[in-house]
């Protein structure tokens, strides 16, 4: 574009200097009315050159712009300098073009200043390119500092500009980086590496480490790549802070080795099934040993071949384990020597490597089985046994007493009748006879009681203790009267039991308290209850009797077993051991606490009876 003063020779052919122009011009006088145009001046105006001169730039095309056309023509007179401006400008046709006009000043042979030649250049496509450069770089830079990746630009090895992601991640300013050498963004032992990818100019990603302004160093993703900007060879590098996925790789790693030792090290038998087709996925050492089959065998099968059940029933019960509807389950499997073994499989849903498997673990119970199988014959043997027992004991005492009673009353006439009239020694051997006689009455009696409890027992109801014992002191009256025995209750609570059984217990365990009192002193006995654990009562009978030693505790509880002579204290032995059977027959567990020569105490539990039945009781 001429920017000098265009001298006045011009003037003479001021239409063909015009038209030489490549360019729309124009020659405006100082008042900015316009003296000569060219053709293309005409075309962008859509004006014939008739119209053009005379008029001002306002009338003819920005009239917007009058003020501005006016201040530049001023401006150009001002300053005696050529000048550029851009404006708008509406075309004839409406059309919106972005023009920009070069004005120079027009000199007289003279030097004097006549007037103004202004060349239009059209540069409404040249202004929408830079418009939409200037936003797209914009973009980019709003782009690199939105980016959570960090930007490196560096020209020859010396960084030119970095985004603020990639200050954030050494923790440096803008200006403790920029002017450097890249290199000062990396630990001395990466040097190396990076300075061969930049000489290579490769773009492959590479991971290296970066280094903090604290020194310490943290992995990174980086990939380069070469652009041209100015003609300067600019390298952008971006660099990605990976020490999560680095982190989250080694939890998997881990994740992994956990999974292989709890999968593989483990002595249980395990199956990694695959639900949709039954495919064995994987199987850990233990299933090899235990079903026969090696392990690449297993990951082979599918567990149809393994499991003896129908195919059908296989597909629903592993759509249960996969649906979690059921997770414990129990299948004949089938081993590698056609062995068909009882087992017991917990089984559930899990995912791996993306694909939803079911985990398995298998326990053999075909030992386990025949053992239980084994118990519960036995159990049912011994159940039988003991009815049989039962039976016979009730019989056998039952059917012995008629013949005793016989025994015992003709002995009785025997020594009312004869008593004085055979020698002594015949008087004293009846007597023994009818001690026996009764003695053995007393055994069966209590040996029947012993039978009856489970046979015989009532239902179990709401029993107020407290009435339950009374019963047992008014059949207990006499015998601790004449004794001068001191008995005290607590208030007792009420439970669910069989009331004469209950009485019977206190009973024993009462006249017991009076029956092994210490000579030295009168007997006293104390009966309460205390709340136990999960709705129990603990019930205690204490006495200051002669007490048992440690090592009888738990024997006397057993049939027939004393710790004294018939002499010394009378008994049959089996009253302990029927408390111990009603108390079980309850639910209910008997136990003594004992000094020997400092008394006993005897500990029983039982149910508690619930409140509403307990209530119900209590009003009728
Ligand atoms: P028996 O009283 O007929 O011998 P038990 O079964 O009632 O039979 O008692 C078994 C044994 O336990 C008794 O022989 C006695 O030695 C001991 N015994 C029971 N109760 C007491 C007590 N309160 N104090 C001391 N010893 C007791």
């Amino acid at each position: 574009m001429p920017r000098e003063v265009l001298s006045s020779p011009l003037r003479v052919s001021q239409r063909s200097f015009l038209e030489s122009l490549p360019f729309p011009a124009f020659v405006q006088d100082r008042s900015g009315h316009y003296v000569a145009c060219n053709g293309l001046f005409e075309s962008l105006v859509g004006k014939p050159v008739g119209e053009i001169v005379g008029a001002t730039v306002a009338d003819l095309i920005a009239p917007g712009h009058a003020d501005l056309c006016r201040n530049q023509s001023a401006e150009v007179w001002a300053q005696q300098l050529p000048t550029c401006h851009e404006m708008e400008v509406r075309r004839i046709d409406g059309v919106m073009r972005r023009v920009r006009i070069h004005r120079s000043i027009l000199r007289s042979e003279a030097d004097d200043v006549i007037e103004i030649l202004g060349i239009v250049q059209d540069v409404t496509k040249e202004y929408a390119a830079i418009a939409s450069l200037t936003a797209s770089e914009e973009r980019f830079a709003r782009l690199a500092e939105l980016s959570s990746e960090g930007m490196v630009l560096h020209a020859y090895g010396t960084i030119v500009d970095v985004n603020d992601a990639l200050l954030r991640m050494v923790g440096r300013r803008r200006d403790e980086v920029v002017g450097q050498h890249y290199l000062s963004l990396l630990p001395a032992e990466e040097h190396g590496v990076v300075s061969l990818h930049v000489e290579e100019r490769c773009s492959e990603r590479y991971r290296v480490s970066l280094k903090r302004a604290d020194g310490s160093t943290f992995p990174v993703e980086m990939r380069g790549n070469a652009i041209s900007i100015d003609g300067q060879d600019i390298r952008v590098t971006t660099v990605t802070d990976i020490s999560a996925r680095i982190a989250a790789e080694q939890a998997m790693r881990e994740r992994e080795l956990l999974y292989r030792q709890m999968f593989e090290n483990n002595r249980a038998v395990k199956l990694l099934i695959d639900p949709l087709n039954g495919q064995i996925v994987d199987a850990n050492p233990a299933a090899a040993a235990f079903y026969g089959w090696t392990l690449d065998e297993l990951r082979r099968m599918n567990i149809a071949q393994i499991n003896a059940l129908p195919p059908e029933q296989i597909k629903s019960e592993m759509d249960r384990a996969r649906s979690e509807s059921r997770l414990f389950f129990r299948f004949p499997h089938r081993t590698k020597h056609d062995e068909i073994k009882q087992v017991e499989v917990y089984s559930g849903p899990c995912t791996f490597h993306g694909r939803a498997l079911l985990h398995s673990i298998i326990v053999d119970v075909t030992d386990r089985d025949r053992a239980v199988a084994e118990l519960r014959d036995k159990t049912d043997a011994l159940a039988q046994s003991n009815a049989d027992l039962q039976q016979f004991a009730y019989v056998a005492s039952h059917d012995l007493q008629e013949p005793l009673r016989s025994v015992v009353s003709y002995l009785q006439l025997l020594e009312k009748r004869y008593r004085g009239h055979l020698d002594e020694e015949a008087d004293t051997f009846i007597r023994y006879a009818v001690d026996g006689a009764k003695r053995m009455g007393a055994l069966i009696q209590d040996l029947l009681s012993y039978s009856r409890v489970d046979s015989q027992g009532g239902d179990f109801e709401p029993l107020d203790c407290d009435r339950v014992l009374s019963n047992s002191m008014a059949n207990l009256h006499s015998l601790l009267g004449s004794l001068d025995a001191k008995v005290t209750i607590d208030h007792l609570p009420w439970v669910l039991g069989d009331g004469p059984q209950l009485s019977s217990v206190f009973q024993n365990l009462i006249g017991n308290a009076v029956k092994y009192r210490h000579r030295a002193r009168a007997p006293e006995i104390h009966i309460s209850a205390q709340p136990g654990q999960g709705g129990e009562w603990v019930f205690c009978v204490r006495d200051n009797g002669i007490g048992i030693g440690e090592e009888f505790q738990e024997r006397i509880f057993g049939i027939f077993q004393r710790l004294h002579t018939q002499a010394a204290y009378p008994g049959t032995g089996i009253g302990l051991a029927l408390v111990r059977r009603i108390i079980n027959r309850h639910g209910g567990r008997i136990w003594v606490e004992s000094k020997e020569g400092e008394g006993c105490a005897f500990f029983f539990t039982l149910r508690e009876a619930p409140p509403l039945e307990r209530r119900a009781a209590a009003a009728s």
